[in-house]
């Protein structure tokens, strides 16, 4: 698989890096969700391992993951 990342900086400042993270990688898993909790996880490993590709692809999947409508206890 390859991932062509359009924003290549040299040498990024830190506060772009982390903003470009949180651009390609920022989701919200559901705290009690199985499915959330593993990508979550697939998605700190990947992004330890620098597998880019593989991080952005959790990050998506945790974000389109769907969930039903939360009802109150
Ligand atoms: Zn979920």
């Amino acid at each position: 698989m390859t991932m062509t990342n359009p924003q290549t900086y040299p040498q990024p400042a830190v506060e772009l890096a982390g903003f470009v993270d949180d651009h390609l990688y920022g989701c919200e898993p559901v705290a009690d969700c199985g499915v959330c909790g593993a990508l979550a996880r697939e998605l700190a490993e990947a992004r330890d391992a620098r597998e880019h590709g593989k991080a952005y692809d959790a990050a998506a999947e945790i974000r389109n993951h769907p969930h039903p409508a939360k009802r109150k206890p």
